[in-house]
Order: C-alpha cells, then sequence, then structure tokens
C-alpha cells in the first residue's frame, strides 16, 4: 500500500486509526456518509484490492487536485496508412511520426522521475518494441514498473464501436493485451479503457471492457446535448450497466467523460503541432507570463471542478500525434506544476500533479464516489456522428475477411501440423493483425483516406498467403490426403476461376459453428450439365441458375446444391460436369414475365412471398408455420445529400449524414423482374436501374427470406450526391419504437425522436434517428415481429411506424469538414456493392430464436475450399476422409463457440458463449442456463488442464478482481465461491467464459 493511502485517510487493507468523516475543502462537495461505513463496505467486498495502483502519486486531501495525463492519441491509419504514420512519412499530409514520440517520451521520463506518460495503440508500440536495443528495452521495463508509463487500453487498436462486430473487438483487444501481459507482466497490464476518440460508445462495448477486468473507462466523444445535461446533473462519472442479462457486477463499468475531449485546454498546449505561448518566467523578459497563465490554470481547474463530484479532476495534456518533441510538452508542465503548486503558500487549494488515467480512477475509487446517476444508465449514442459511420467504406465493409477465424479453429484442431506441413509454413498471425487494425476508429468506420482503406485492404490481402498455407495443411492432415486446394476470395461476388474452368472438382465445405448445418452452395461454374456427389459417394439434388447476357456485371451460371455439415468440420462433395443428354442434369432456364395479371409468388415449406402485378415489388410475406400474413413493401430510396444550406453549412460526408430533404428518392417505381423456380432454389430478380438490382430468394427449409442487392456504381453526373436505402414499409403499429443490435450481440430498444436519459431536442429529424446495425434491426406490434439481418454494418431506422430502413451504399460530392478533407466518392472496388438482408417474420415470442442462429451462421458463414483432385495419400494412408466434426457431440443451439484458437505450446484458447438474452426466447427455452461437460468434447484433442480467465484471457479468474463502486441500487450481490469443473461448465444468459485448455493432439485415425 502506497503512500497516497495514508495520505487520503483512505485505508484499504484496514488500519486501525482510520477514522473520522471525510472532509471537503470546497462547499459544492456534497456531504457522505462517515468513512467507517466504506471501510465496512471495503472490507466486506471480497476480493477488493488496490493490485496495480501502489506507484501512483500522492494526492493533497483538503486540495483540488488536478491530474495532468500526458497523451498522444495515435490513429493506426486515417490521413495517412499505418507504416506513414509510425515512420513519420509524409508529413505534408499531417505532420506525424510515432516512431520520433516514442523515442522522444522515453528521454523525457527518464529526466525526471515525477513525469508519467500513458500509451494506447499497441499496433503501434509493439512495432517499436521490437526495434529498440536490449538496453532501451530494459530501460522501459523499469519505467512501466514504476508506473511512470503506463499503458490506458491496451487494444491492438483504439477501435470503432459503431461499426465492430463484438468477436472482433474481443479479439484486437486480445492481440494488444497479450503483447502486454508477454512483455510486462503485471507491471504492463491497463487497469482504464480509454475511447477518447471513436464516434459514439455502444453499450456493449462497455459490457466487453468490465468482463475484460477494466476498472474504469474514460471516452471524449458524446452527443453535445448528453454532455450538458451530465454537467448540470453531476454524473460525468457515473457506474454503466453494460447489459440487462448478466448479474451485477459482471457488466457493470465505472464510466468518466472527459473535460475537454482528449484535447488539454484552450491555452494550454505545448506541443510541435500547437501555437500557445510557453511558460516564461523571467521576469526582465517582455515575454514574461507566469502570473497570467497561473490565474488562469487555477480559473479553468475551479470551472471544471464545478462538474465533478470529488476533489480530483483530470486534464488531458495532449492530443493527435503529439510528444513528437516531448521536452516541449514535459519542460512546460513541470513549470506550470511548480508554479501553480508554490500558490499553496499563498492560500490556494489547487494541486497539481503528474497522473495517469489509473491513478485518477484510484483516487475517485477511494473517494467511493457514488454514482448518482443509478447503474441503470445508458448512454446515449452520439447518432448523428454514429450511424453513417457504420456504413463505412464500403469497399472495406464487403472485404471477406473470412480466412481468419476458420483457419484459427482449424490450427487449434489440427496442431502444430498446420503450422509446418506439406505446403509450406503457415500461420493465422498476420491476418489476424491485419483484422486487428480493421477495427481502428478510422478503419472500419469509414473516416480513414481512400489511399489509406487501400492500405487496408493490402493489409489484410498479405495476411491471406500464409493463412491459406496453414489451412492446406490442416485440411490435408485431416483429410488424409494432399489437394492442390484453391481459395475463391471473390465467391461472394461469383468470381472462382477454378469452377468457373474445370470440368471436375472436390467441394470441401468447413463449417465453423458448433452445431450442424444445412447450407445451400452457390458456385460459378462454366455452362453444362454437373453432377454433384455427396461424401457418401451418393448423387444429390443440384440444379444450375443462368443469367442473361444483357446482365451487367456479367454473372456466370451457378452451380447450386444443398450440403449438410457436421459442427466444426466439413464436408467434401465431388462436382462433374457430364454429357448434357443424361436425364437428371437438366438446367432450368429464368421466366421472362413482362405482364402478369395475378401476383407473383415464390415460396417453400415455411414462407411465401408475394409481389406486386403493377411494380414489380415485393408486396407481402406469409410464414406459413405461425399462419402469419404481413403486407411487406420493400424498394430502393435515395437521400440528396447535403452540401450545406442556409440552417447549417454541414455537407453530409465521411462522418456525417445529413440529407437535403426528409422524404427520400425512390430509384425506380417498379422493377423489371425476371422469375426462376427450380427445385433448389425460388428467385425473383428485379432490376430498378442501371446501377441497383436485387434477387429475392427461398431455399428449401429456409426460414427467413434473403434479399441479395447489388448497387453502384451510383451516378452522380447530376451533381447530387447519393445516400441509397433500402426501405421495408409494414402496417405494423410500432409506436415510434424499432429495435437494433449492439456490436452484433445485445438488442437495445430505440426511440424516434427520443433519448432515454434527456429530453432530445431533434435537430436533424433523419440523422438523429439512425443508429448502427451491426447484425439485426427489427420492428414489432407485440405480437409479430418483422427482423431484417444484415451482413455487414449499416446504418438503420425506423423513421415512421412500420417502416425499416437501412443505408446499402452512399456516394458523396463534399466533404463534410470533420478532418478527412475528401468527399466519399468510392472510386474504385467500393463503387459497386453486393450484399444481403435477411428478412424474418415471426410471432414476437418466437423471433429470437430465429434472428439469433441466423445471426450467428451469417457471421461465421460455411468456408468453400476446392480442389481440382488428383491428389495423394497424406498421413492416413488410406481413402480421403470426406466428412470431419471436431466435436464429438454438438453444442445446444444457446451455445456458440466464439473462441478456438492457438495459445502457445499445446495450449489453445476457447470461449463459450450463451447467444440468448433473459427471458428472450420463451418457447423453446432457449434462454435457460446451459451446462456443459468439456472433458470429451473435442475430437483432435484431450485437455489435461483447463485454467479460466478474464475475457481476454490476461489475468485468471480466480485471480482477477475489480476495483468495487458503491452505487444507488446498493452493494454488489454476494458472489458464489468460485469453482471449476470441466466436466460442470454452466453458461447463463449472454454469458462468456473463457479458457485456456493444455491439451495433447490425437493421433489423427478417424
Ligand atoms: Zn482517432
Amino acid at each position: 500500500m502506497g503512500a497516497y493511502a495514508r495520505a487520503s485517510g483512505v485505508c484499504a487493507r484496514g488500519c486501525p486509526d482510520a477514522a473520522g468523516p471525510w472532509t471537503f475543502s470546497r462547499a459544492l462537495r456534497p456531504q457522505l456518509l462517515p468513512l467507517c461505513f466504506f471501510l465496512l463496505l471495503w472490507l466486506a467486498a471480497p476480493g477488493a484490492r488496490a493490485g496495480g495502483y501502489e506507484t501512483c502519486p500522492t494526492v493533497q486531501p483538503n486540495m483540488l487536485n488536478v491530474h495532468l495525463v500526458p497523451h498522444t492519441h495515435d490513429d493506426v491509419g486515417w490521413l495517412k496508412t499505418v507504416d506513414q504514420y509510425f515512420y513519420g512519412i509524409k508529413n505534408d499530409i499531417q505532420h506525424a511520426g510515432v516512431q520520433y514520440i516514442l523515442d522522444s517520451v522515453i528521454s523525457a521520463l527518464l529526466e525526471d522521475p515525477t513525469r508519467r506518460f500513458i500509451y494506447v495503440e499497441i499496433a503501434f508500440f509493439s512495432r517499436w518494441w521490437h526495434q529498440q536495443t536490449n538496453a532501451t528495452q530494459e530501460v522501459v521495463r523499469d519505467l512501466v514498473r514504476q508506473g511512470r508509463l503506463e499503458f490506458a487500453n491496451g487494444g491492438w487498436v483504439m477501435n470503432d464501436e459503431a461499426a465492430t462486430h463484438y468477436g472482433a473487438i474481443v479479439d484486437q483487444m486480445t492481440l494488444g493485451l497479450r503483447f502486454l501481459e508477454d512483455t510486462f507482466g503485471n507491471d504492463g497490464r491497463p487497469r482504464v479503457a480509454w475511447h477518447i476518440d471513436p464516434f459514439g460508445h455502444s453499450r456493449e462495448q462497455a459490457s466487453l471492457f468490465a468482463q475484460m477486468g477494466f476498472d474504469g473507462f474514460f471516452f471524449g466523444r458524446l452527443d453535445y446535448q448528453d454532455k450538458w445535461v451530465r454537467m448540470q446533473k453531476l454524473e460525468m462519472e457515473q457506474v454503466w450497466r453494460g447489459s440487462a442479462s448478466l448479474k451485477p457486477p459482471t457488466a457493470d463499468l465505472f464510466t468518466g467523460v472527459l473535460p475537454n475531449g482528449y484535447n488539454p485546454p484552450r491555452n494550454l498546449c505545448w506541443d510541435v503541432l500547437c501555437v500557445d505561448p510557453p511558460v516564461v518566467e523571467d521576469p526582465q523578459s517582455p515575454e514574461y507570463n507566469v502570473k497570467e497563465l497561473v490565474d488562469y490554470f487555477l480559473n479553468v481547474a475551479t470551472a471544471q471542478s464545478r462538474y465533478y463530484l470529488t476533489n480530483n479532476i483530470v486534464m488531458t495534456m495532449g492530443s493527435d500525434f503529439q510528444y513528437e518533441n516531448a521536452n516541449m510538452w514535459f519542460k512546460n508542465l513541470d513549470k506550470l506544476i511548480r508554479l501553480v503548486n508554490a500558490q499553496q503558500a499563498k492560500g490556494s487549494s489547487v494541486h497539481a500533479l503528474y497522473s495517469t488515467p489509473a491513478c485518477y480512477l484510484w483516487e475517485l475509487n477511494k473517494a467511493n464516489l457514488t454514482c448518482l446517476g443509478g447503474l441503470a444508465c445508458p448512454v446515449g449514442h452520439d447518432s448523428a456522428l454514429n450511424a453513417p459511420a457504420a456504413v463505412g467504406h464500403s469497399g472495406l465493409a464487403t472485404f471477406p475477411g473470412a480466412c481468419s477465424p476458420e483457419a484459427r479453429q482449424l490450427e487449434a484442431l489440427v496442431g502444430p501440423a498446420a503450422n509446418v506441413g506439406p505446403y509450406g509454413s503457415g500461420e493465422s498471425a498476420p491476418l489476424n493483425e491485419a483484422m486487428a487494425v480493421l477495427q481502428h476508429h478510422d478503419a472500419v468506420s469509414g473516416t480513414s483516406r481512400q489511399h489509406v482503406a487501400d492500405d487496408y485492404a493490402r493489409q489484410l490481402a498479405a495476411g491471406w498467403g500464409p493463412c491459406e498455407v496453414l489451412l492446406s495443411n490442416a485440411l490435408a492432415r485431416l483429410r488424409g490426403f494432399k489437394e492442390h486446394f484453391a481459395f475463391c476470395r471473390q465467391l461472394n461476388i461469383s468470381i472462382c476461376p477454378l469452377s468457373q474452368t474445370a470440368a471436375r472438382f472436390l467441394v470441401t465445405i468447413y463449417n465453423p459453428l458448433g452445431r450442424k448445418v444445412n447450407w445451400m452452395v452457390r458456385l460459378p461454374v462454366s455452362e453444362g450439365v454437373f453432377v454433384v456427389k455427396d461424401p457418401n459417394g451418393r448423387t444429390v439434388p443440384s440444379d444450375m441458375v443462368i443469367f442473361p447476357s444483357s446482365d451487367r456485371p456479367v454473372h456466370p451460371p451457378e452451380l447450386l446444391f444443398s450440403a449438410s455439415l457436421p459442427a466444426l468440420g466439413f464436408s467434401t462433395y465431388s462436382v462433374a460436369q457430364v454429357p448434357s443428354w443424361k436425364p437428371q442434369a437438366r438446367a432450368p432456364q429464368p421466366i421472362l414475365r413482362r405482364s402478369w395479371s395475378h401476383p407473383l409468388t415464390i415460396e417453400n415449406e415455411h414462407i411465401q412471398a408475394m409481389f406486386d402485378p403493377d411494380t414489380g415489388l415485393l408486396m407481402e410475406i406469409v410464414n406459413k408455420n405461425q399462419q402469419l400474413r404481413l403486407p411487406v413493401h420493400q424498394t430502393f430510396f435515395w437521400y440528396n445529400a447535403s452540401i450545406g444550406d442556409n440552417k447549417s453549412a454541414q455537407a453530409s460526408g465521411a462522418y456525417i449524414f445529413r440529407p437535403n430533404q426528409q422524404e427520400p428518392l425512390p430509384v425506380s417505381r417498379w422493377a423489371q423482374i425476371r422469375l426462376v423456380k427450380t427445385a433448389l432454389v425460388q428467385e425473383v430478380h428485379q432490376k430498378f436501374s442501371a446501377w441497383c438490382s436485387q434477387v429475392i430468394r427461398l431455399y428449401p427449409g429456409q426460414q427467413h427470406v434473403e434479399l441479395e442487392w447489388s448497387v453502384g456504381p451510383i451516378p452522380v453526373g447530376d451533381t447530387w450526391g447519393k445516400e441509397v436505402i433500402s426501405r421495408f414499409d409494414t402496417p405494423l403499429e410500432t409506436k415510434g419504437r424499432f429495435y437494433t443490435d449492439s456490436n452484433g450481440r445485445e438488442i437495445l430498444e430505440r426511440r424516434r425522436d427520443y433519448r432515454p436519459t434527456w429530453k432530445l431536442n431533434q435537430t436533424e429529424p433523419m440523422a438523429g434517428n439512425y443508429y448502427p446495425v451491426n447484425t439485426r434491426i427489427y420492428i414489432t406490434d407485440g405480437n409479430m415481429q418483422l427482423t431484417v439481418l444484415t451482413d455487414r454494418s449499416q446504418g438503420g431506422s425506423s423513421l415512421r411506424d412500420g417502416s425499416l430502413e437501412l443505408m446499402v451504399h452512399r456516394r458523396l460530392l463534399k466533404d463534410d469538414g470533420r478532418g478527412v478533407s475528401e468527399p466519399l466518392m468510392e472510386n474504385g472496388s467500393g463503387s459497386w456493392v453486393r450484399g444481403r438482408h435477411l428478412v424474418l417474420l415471426d410471432t414476437a415470442q418466437a423471433a429470437a430464436a430465429g434472428h439469433r442462429l441466423l445471426a450467428e451462421q451469417e457471421v461465421l458463414a460455411p468456408q468453400v475450399v476446392l480442389a481440382a483432385g488428383g491428389g495423394a495419400p497424406y498421413n492416413l494412408g488410406a481413402a480421403p476422409r470426406t466428412q470431419f466434426s471436431g466435436l464429438r457431440s454438438e453444442l445446444p443451439p444457446s451455445v456458440h463457440l466464439l473462441t478456438l484458437a492457438s495459445w502457445g505450446p499445446e495450449m489453445l484458447l476457447l470461449r463459450l458463449e450463451h447467444q440468448f438474452a433473459l427471458g428472450e426466447d420463451s418457447g423453446r427455452n432457449l434462454s435457460a442456463p446451459v451446462t456443459l461437460n468439456l472433458r470429451d468434447l473435442f475430437s483432435t484433442f484431450t485437455i489435461t488442464r483447463l485454467q479460466e480467465t478474464t475475457l481476454v484471457a490476461n489475468q485468471l479468474r480466480e485471480a482477477a478482481s475489480r476495483l468495487k463502486w458503491t452505487t444507488n441500487t446498493g452493494p454488489a450481490p454476494h458472489q458464489t465461491p468460485y469453482q471449476l469443473d470441466p466436466a460442470n461448465i454452466t453458461l447463463q444468459p449472454m454469458e462468456i467464459r473463457t479458457f485456456l485448455a493444455s491439451v495433447q493432439w490425437k493421433e489423427v485415425d478417424g
């Protein structure tokens, strides 16, 4: 326990003389309960301790302590690429060089032991670290040990919160925090999450941070109305309950709003990038400014303290890419601290000190700050900023990063033989790092410059090579046969050279889910007739869909067959072209319908979709099982993007969605349509314009309608920027409410023109009601529910009752003046986008079972790998294995296998997740807790030892503890004693449990 505890009078570990009321020097402080009360609470809290705070500086208990936090904010790509930022290249675009920042900061920290600095982005730090000498590394280790260099957040990047999926967030945080744990141990473990720049904040992010073991969370950007209300109500710092399902305090996170975003107070920026005058102490100098500066600082500090509850306040001293010449900042901060504190002799009660976010948080915790906002205080999204960002650069949003989860699973299932095998050395790490970089708040959000977006794509592409080698090694091992595998990276846009040219080939389809899946395989082929055989050599039904040669872009014929896939495993099908006279090989032609008198229908055993005979648009969906019938009119519209108007000069752009008028214009009032009906698929092809088309389809057995849309290049020759939406209009009485997911996980209710924590003054009727949709959006009247699942993050809303809309593409001619300085033109690969919306109509009670399982399958879709055939035996010395499952029995539907990945020699990382919320599913009881036996779950390895960890696997669960907070809902419920029994792993609704498993791989013998 450090000196700070005695100075403050709080005894964390019980000192007998601790007594007496907490005293505040200023009248604004509310009366708090006697200290002994807190002491009792503290002692009663199981596991409460001050781990990691021993090195914090001493504060003055009877003064206003101003925690000055020197920091730099280093975007992992924005106006420049990651490498350009790291090395300081292209300083004409933006002056920024991260390597020099870290060099300079380390030297400056060594000059004075009171100086402190925090660093955040591990993508940059790890790169710098690997370029240092042993001697420098030792010096840095020492600085970290002493708390003078502190890591905050510690993710590979500071991820976006609007456009990211929770799985990707957990992965990128795990990557960064693992580097810190491996390099610095406990000393380097961040205590505080730090999202100072992401454009709005999601509840799921707070929940995940809490489960990662963070003690607190600070952010900078929020809706200006929200911020104003929090300031008035002294709610800038409060505990945020991140989950309605998880038992408190599992997802509770202390959350603080920083006073100046992440910048220093005005006039106090002493960086090479700033112009504020330095401290001039020489009274003879005409530039002498000490008195003026000290008075100013004292005023700023006092003013700021009015909006915070304790006698500690924080000031962020730094900003984007600052501290390249750290001496400038530290020299002036040294003087400021000395001069401000010298005023104490004259009666000042302000104490300035070098500090860090963790040390500031520690003082708040010791002050036993009661969170007036209450626990159930959701932070409102800054929706005006958030939503369009969720659309992202369409080129990036459509980038299949598909190799990643499959490769990591197979690496874990096969063991070292996946890394070194007949195809050479393979690894998943480069692609994992590229995927982590992509989660940065200027990457997946779409707020980077085009050349930077191109560079993100380059990094992903570079990661594929070693990933494909790994997949090939693993598949050869599991199949017992070497093949020349072909990975069709552009299968999502119907391009696959092998299937389009070969007369016979093998299709291996890998299912990354822990349950069996039936999946319709669609492969572009050459014209002809094909026979498809299943893993047992039996011919299975197949079909061919042919597209008219007038279609643009030109669409090759597609071969369809339904594949049955085992849990966490693969099936291999064979495809062969046969002479066309064979009777089973019939390639149906599309039926052209130029006019018709009655509604056109497509249907399967579960669903019927009807189309308006006059317009060719979708007009009704029927759920046959539940006997539900709902008129659903769906078509595409576009908003004319504002270039500024007399109300505001704000244009629509990469950050801002600001349409010119409230009512969007239809792309077309009707669609040319064609109908395809075969045994395996029923499709309506709609063409709205030269740049907008859609296929609405139903496969047998499918409970949803699939809408595959193609949009672009959006014409802007009329000089109008366009933001294209797909809109579903129904007669459902939805009372202004709709529902969106939070980072693909829990569902949040949204209400039109409403915020749950303040009275909204709505100034942007469309954008102000747009929210991020990562995987789904739905509307319901309490009886019937219409859910639309997305295959990527998009902005979405319900701007009138019964209506649902999703933004699918944007092309803008003007920059929005928020920093990127480029209009969102989406030239090149991003100009044309194809995506999918999956539509479910169900009763409100049964809807969750449908959308949860479908979303799981959409996010982790099966991966197709082709081979020309004619391979050689490998390892097995027998006939190739055509079917494989990594699980001895499939997982129950409520359990999602979130992570199965290699963690080190004979060590795997395993995450299991309950994917239903509390009370969400009553029909099939899928919200009930579920218990698993992990001992004999996997088929290729035996677990010899199991340890449970925090969500990011950087602390053992039994050893991890978080700071306890007193809330107005009372102390947290007593936790039951922790015990781990691998044969008895229970998952509560929405719970994720993370394990490190020591394993022994078995011989692959089938
Ligand atoms: Zn940033």
